[in-house]
């Protein structure tokens, strides 16, 4: 009976098992086969030096935009717990080295899946997609940029803090719904696309380089009104 190893693209359930054929790590320890997800060794209990993995396989959860913010603390919560370096201190320095690492792996894993724009960024690499070229003023006339550059000129423009706040306002509906769109791009692009077809990401990726020039602009507005809160005599 032979196998096939192409299974159906997407053929991702999060990695739970760790148990991906072929990439198996050796514990530094005892050297029995280790998942590369695996945070210690199931056999001598030894702590793993983290492996180079994407965020979402760190954190033991699904590639797709719309993670649960929830589980995703809990995981990152119960896997720090475990890998508290003082619970490897009898093990002796290398594996409280190598727990340090995790946890640190996992804060950074953490940061990427918390905020939207590194979480999409994120999914768009792993999943093949490129990144839309931005380069602002020169593809204005798509879908929605006109309004962002009309929203840049108010700012220019802007010179007291009632219309700062005003356009601050508009920023921050436009980026919430930047990021309620990216969920179903995502969705549409996984469930649409082979591995060959990049272009499926097109309309995720334009919602993400939107939402990174609205992100600019709102830190645009953020430093404008910090500077704007006059000194008290
Ligand atoms: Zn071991």
């Amino acid at each position: 009976m032979t196998r096939s190893k192409s299974g159906p693209p997407g053929n991702n359930s999060g990695g739970i098992s760790g148990a991906i054929a072929g990439d198996l790590e050796p514990c530094g320890a005892c050297g029995r086969s280790v998942a590369p997800r695996a945070l210690f060794c199931h056999a001598c209990g030894a702590a793993q030096p983290p492996r180079s993995l994407d965020p979402f396989t760190r954190l033991g959860l699904e590639r797709r935009f719309d993670i649960d913010l929830e589980q995703l603390s809990k995981q990152h919560a119960g896997f720090t717990r475990a890998m508290d370096p003082e619970r490897f201190a009898a093990r002796g320095p290398r594996q409280q080295a190598n727990a340090k690492a995790q946890v640190d792996a996992l804060r950074e894993a953490y940061e990427v899946l918390r905020d939207p724009i590194r979480r999409a960024h994120a999914l768009l690499s792993l999943l093949g997609g490129t990144p839309s070229v931005d380069d602002g003023a020169e593809n204005g006339a798509e879908n929605g940029d006109e309004e962002i550059a009309d929203l840049a000129a108010r700012l220019t423009r802007a010179d007291d803090a009632l219309e700062l706040d005003r356009i601050g306002l508009e920023l921050g509906q436009r980026i919430e719904a930047c990021i309620k769109y990216l969920a179903p791009a995502f969705r549409k692009a996984q469930t649409a696309s082979g591995p060959d077809s990049p272009s499926a990401f097109d309309g995720a990726a334009r919602i993400l380089a939107r939402l990174e020039r609205l992100e600019a602009l709102a830190a645009d507005v953020r430093d404008r009104r910090a500077a704007r809160t006059p000194p008290r005599p």
